[in-house]
């Protein structure tokens, strides 16, 4: 009886603090965006030159842009995994497996907008020792750096960016983006506040871009009624939809296999519901929208369930002493796989017939010139660090994730099979093959191969540091953080 009263009490104070928490967001919001529309026309001008220099022409079509927080590419039922979790999105024409430029939403969302690696477009974690949970390390979006939203919108889309999640809007202080930023609630609510607002252009026969981020498959994990125990029944552990067991001495033992069983079973069953609430959308777009439109949906990073967490503990300093869950921590490949899915509606499919191929090396930096290319602009490659899936990659294109968010700095660092994972202060230069170790259980031996990676990748860094004054080479960008 206690018990429940006691939970009772809890469950009351915990609304309010989610209630104040609601509306502080929604608050710091508002104030931004009223600061975007009067104090920030300079940004738009600088924005407006940008474009007139680097992308020209009139866009064609829509573009829906959704990034669903923490999905692991090798959850999705698609890639063979054990449970069917995404009928909907198994069903799309483009599925493509995709390496993430940071393995933290901070970082990474800026490099979905950008087409530009954490290292070029500034919006980093400072610091020697990495640590995302103080404020004051977190580093600014480059002022001469356009936004994908900002971009389209001089260009005459209406513009959205929609996010359950705090940390995606953050880095965009310096930008010109108005957005929407919402508690943590469920992606129903999210994307029928979304479609509210794409469908008022529609009918206004606008064109529109718009960003959704979705956050159940972060932690605290809520799913609704109806998809908690989709799968089989959750065990209410404590701490399941948090993370428990983080540390290394407490990773054994029937207590943890229970525990990491039924963590695992509730990420499934949320991820089972995210797919029912996207197909909804989607059938709702279908029907209201007759335009060309481009669908993408994706993930700024995965998730570890403890599958390197002895290695991490014996080799990686954490300032929080975690290791091996959650995600921002390390660059192996459950944290930064991702799926990157398209569906194109209204049209004759573009991607389907471009160069390729599902095994390609893709990165989430490829979505902007991808974007640009598909509603038929016309834009300088150079000023971005992906290249247009439409016109396809080259074969000996690399892909880099970086800026973690604990720990030191480390550095992934993938071509073709191979894969260095390279952290200098934690001693690692380790590379993969991961053809015949997808699993990345063992680096290989061979040191002139790891010497040779880590001078490549040495070499790309230090070139970028001193092209990135002449890479745009607009004066003026009109920024300025208010807040
Ligand atoms: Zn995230």
């Amino acid at each position: 009886m206690g018990g429940a009263g006691k939970a009772r009490v809890n469950d009351k104070a915990w609304v309010r603090i989610k209630r104040i928490t609601s509306l502080v967001i929604r608050a710091k919001s508002v104030i931004h965006n009223i600061e975007r529309r009067f104090l920030l026309r300079e940004r738009v001008e600088y924005v407006r030159k940008f474009s007139e220099k680097f992308v020209r022409g009139k866009p064609r079509g829509s573009v829906v842009l959704i990034v669903v927080d923490c999905l692991r590419y090798r959850n999705l039922s698609f890639t063979g995994y054990s449970r069917r979790t995404t009928p909907f999105l198994d069903g799309f024409d483009i599925k493509l497996r995709a390496y993430s430029a940071s393995p933290h939403t901070y970082s990474s969302v800026p490099s979905i907008i950008t087409g530009l690696y954490p290292h070029n477009h500034g919006a980093v974690i400072k610091g020697v020792v990495k640590n995302l949970d103080n404020p004051r390390n977190l580093g600014l979006l480059r002022s001469e750096v356009v936004t994908l939203p900002e971009l389209l919108r001089v260009l005459g889309l209406d513009t959205l960016f929609i996010t359950a999640i705090y940390n995606a809007a953050l880095p965009l202080r310096s930008s010109a983006v108005e957005y929407v930023a919402l508690e943590k609630i469920e992606a129903s609510k999210v994307l029928s506040e979304a479609l509210k607002r794409v469908l008022r252009s529609a009918r206004r026969g606008k064109s529109f871009f718009a960003y959704i981020h979705l956050g159940d498959l972060h932690q605290p994990i809520n799913p609704p009624k109806q998809f908690i125990n989709f799968f089989g029944e959750v065990k209410p552990l404590p701490g399941i939809n948090m993370w428990n067991y983080r540390e290394p001495d407490e990773q054994r033992g029937e207590g943890f296999e229970e525990y990491r069983y039924n963590r695992v079973l509730l990420y499934d069953n949320t991820l089972r519901y995210v797919d029912e609430a996207l197909r909804n959308f989607v059938e709702k777009l279908r029907e209201e929208v007759d335009e060309p439109l481009l669908l993408i949906v994706t993930s700024d990073h995965g998730e570890e369930f403890w599958e390197h967490a002895d290695v991490e503990a014996e080799h990686f300093y954490d300032p929080r002493g975690f290791y091996g869950v959650g995600h921002g921590h390390n660059l192996f490949n459950e944290v930064i796989e991702v799926p990157l899915l398209v569906q194109e509606l209204n049209c004759k499919s573009m991607l389907r017939s471009s160069a390729v191929a599902s095994g390609a090396l893709v990165s989430l930096v490829d979505i902007v010139p991808t974007v640009l290319d598909w509603l038929g602009l016309d834009f300088d490659p150079n000023i971005f660090d992906g290249y247009s899936l439409l016109k396809g990659v080259p074969r000996d294109r690399w892909a880099l994730s970086e800026a973690v968010a604990y720990g030191y700095e480390k550095k992934a660092f993938i071509r073709g099979k191979y894969k260095l994972l390279y952290s200098e202060r934690d001693g690692v230069s380790w590379v993969f093959d991961l053809e015949r170790d997808p699993f990345e259980r063992s680096p290989i031996e061979d040191d002139e191969l790891v010497k040779q990676m880590v001078r490549e990748l040495k070499k790309i860094l230090a070139r970028d540091m001193l092209r990135f004054k002449t890479r745009f080479g607009i004066s003026g960008t009109g920024s300025r953080e208010i807040h």
